[in-house]
This record gives C-alpha cells, sequence and structure tokens, in this order.
C-alpha cells in the first residue's frame, strides 16, 4: 500500500471519527443511565402499589389496569407522536389500551420510553453523522483549500449540521428504523424480565437491577453499532463526493490488521470497482455491522489522466500534476 497524501489523510478522518464517536458513546452512556434510574422509580411505584412484603403476586397484575393509568399512557403516546410524527405510525390503537390489564399497562409503558429514546438517540446520531460527513466533505475536496490543511483547522470551524442532513441519515442511511427495531427489541426484553421476575416472586430490589442493566447493556450494545457501522459509511460516502467528479473507479481499502474479516479482504484484492457502480454492503462501505473499510481513487493511466484533468477544469499542466501526486 502506497503512503499516499490521500490515504494520510483518510486515516487522520478516520481517526477523528473514532475521537467523535467516544465523545458521543459517553454522552449516550449517561443518558442510558437515566433511562434505567426512571425505569427503576416506576419499577418502584409498582411495587408500592401492587406489592406487599417487596413482592408482586402474579394474578394480581392480570386484573384491569387502572383507568387513570390508561388514560395517563394514552395522552403520553399522543403528546409524543405530536412532536415526533415521524413516530406516530407506532401509536397503538386507542381502543386496545382501554383494555390493558395492570401488567400489560406497564409492558405498554415500556414501549413508550423505548421509543421516546429510540427519537432523542435520532437526534443525536444523525448530528454526530452530519458533523462527520461534513468534516469529510472539506477534508477531502481535493480542489477546494481545504485538502492540504490540517485536520485541527478543519475541525475549528463550526460545524455545519442541518436539518435537511439529519434527516438524510435519519431516513435514507436508516439511522431511525435501526433504532426503532433495536428499541423495539429491547422493550420486549424488559417487557419479558418484567414479567418473569413477577411471575417467580423477585422482590423490587433484584427487579430493578436486571432491568436496569438489560436496558443500558443492550441501548448501548445497539447505539454502538449504529455509530460505528454508519459512521464509515457517511466517511465513505462524503469521500466518494469529493473524487467523482475526477474519478471514475476506485479500490476498497480495509484498516489492514489483523481485525480484518475474509469479506473485506477479498474485495481489497478483488478492485478497481467503477463508482458509479459504488453499493454500500456490496462493493462499497460498509460491508457489514462494525465494517471500517475505505476507498481510494484508481488511476490506470496517469497521463491520460492528467492530460483530461487540463481540459476538464480548463488548467495547467503542473496544476494537474499536483493533484496527481496527492494520489500516488
Ligand atoms: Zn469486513
Ligand atoms: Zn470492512
Amino acid at each position: 500500500m502506497a503512503d499516499t497524501y490521500w490515504i494520510k489523510r483518510q486515516i487522520d478522518l478516520l481517526k477523528a471519527l473514532e475521537k467523535d464517536e467516544e465523545k458521543i458513546k459517553k454522552r449516550l452512556a449517561k443518558l442510558y443511565l437515566q433511562d434505567a434510574q426512571m425505569l427503576e422509580r416506576e419499577i418502584a411505584l409498582y411495587y408500592a402499589k401492587y406489592g406487599e412484603n417487596g413482592v408482586i403476586e402474579f394474578r394480581k397484575l392480570l386484573e384491569a389496569a387502572d383507568p387513570v393509568q390508561r388514560e395517563q399512557i394514552w395522552k403520553n403516546w399522543e403528546s409524543f407522536a405530536q412532536s415526533h410524527p415521524e413516530y406516530a405510525h407506532l401509536t397503538p390503537q386507542r381502543e386496545n389500551i382501554y383494555k390493558l390489564n395492570r401488567l400489560e399497562a406497564e409492558q405498554e409503558s415500556i414501549r413508550l420510553r423505548a421509543m421516546e429514546s429510540a427519537a432523542r438517540d435520532e437526534q443525536l446520531i444523525t448530528a454526530h453523522l452530519s458533523k462527520v460527513s461534513e468534516r469529510t466533505r472539506i477534508g477531502t475536496n481535493i480542489r477546494g483549500g481545504a485538502f492540504h490543511k490540517g485536520l485541527a483547522e478543519i475541525a475549528s470551524r463550526p460545524g455545519r449540521v442541518t436539518a435537511a442532513d439529519m434527516s438524510y441519515y435519519a431516513t435514507t442511511l436508516g439511522v431511525r428504523d435501526y433504532l426503532i427495531t433495536d428499541r423495539l427489541k429491547m422493550a420486549k426484553y424488559l417487557q419479558t424480565d418484567f414479567a418473569q421476575g413477577i411471575a417467580r416472586g423477585d422482590s423490587y430490589k433484584k427487579m430493578a437491577k436486571d432491568l436496569s442493566d438489560r436496558l443500558q447493556n443492550v441501548s448501548r450494545k445497539d447505539a454502538h453499532r449504529i455509530i460505528y457501522t454508519e459512521g464509515t459509511h457517511v466517511h465513505a460516502e462524503a469521500s466518494k463526493e469529493a473524487i467523482k467528479e475526477d474519478f471514475t473507479e476506485y479500490t476498497f481499502s480495509t484498516y489492514n490488521d489483523d481485525k480484518v474479516c475474509k469479506i473485506c479482504r477479498a474485495l481489497e484484492d478483488h478492485g478497481p470497482f467503477k463508482l458509479s457502480e459504488a453499493t454500500a454492503g456490496v462493493n462499497f462501505p460498509p460491508m457489514h455491522p462494525y465494517c471500517r473499510c475505505r476507498i481510494e481513487p484508481h488511476v490506470s493511466d496517469w497521463d491520460k489522466w492528467m492530460d483530461d484533468y487540463v481540459e476538464r477544469h480548463s488548467t495547467t499542466k503542473e496544476e494537474a500534476q499536483k493533484i496527481a501526486g496527492d494520489f500516488r
């Protein structure tokens, strides 16, 4: 692997990305702790209301839920759907809420919380991806002024995080769907843990700890997968944007350490690929969850490339040589 300027820049950008990932991971860990504490409080109220001597009899939870509580669940769903219309399709049928027993009411409340956390995390994660994309766009823009500027200088600019970008990452990249799927899965775990814990007579203390651990572990694992994988995606897309005017082909590059999987290794050995045919998960990063691969422009005939460059940009041979030098 030649040590070209382009490769050095890519590696620096990926290092900067990893620093930002550490920051957002810390921030999310705090939020998941808060989520867990809120859940613990709710469970405490439950035990206070339906428990006797620190345990709840399962059959007590099969009685109809308190109408006030049902009404509250409905109102909470309504206001959540109002402030997040993109999540409104997850709202349960109103008449079904009025049929819930006590156990189901608690489970529904867990599901709503999970969706609230998905909506909140969507904001944080898509803002993070917008920042990553902006930095990579500027830092790889080969004819723009910033390609040869230090990363610190690029990073010191105010990051452009627009609502349009965030919405692109939420929908086109599928961050929202990933979060919804993951959090519904987590809510299912918690619902089952809760029902089973009550059925086997768990104390409040044990129940609170089990659910709190479950919520934090699962949320964290799933969020990290999304952040890492989509970070690679955004980085690769922004790199592609930067080169697509002047290059038609690329090669696939791995981190080249012993963690690289067979799929990515095979692509690295196989290229070049056409930029116009680049498809994430097929011949373009990310190939799979936690993939951290990238792309490099490929040119088989540099003399021809430089002639074309001069013509395309009505520029000098020297300029073309300078640009070519960043890739050879
Ligand atoms: Zn791989
Ligand atoms: Zn990979």
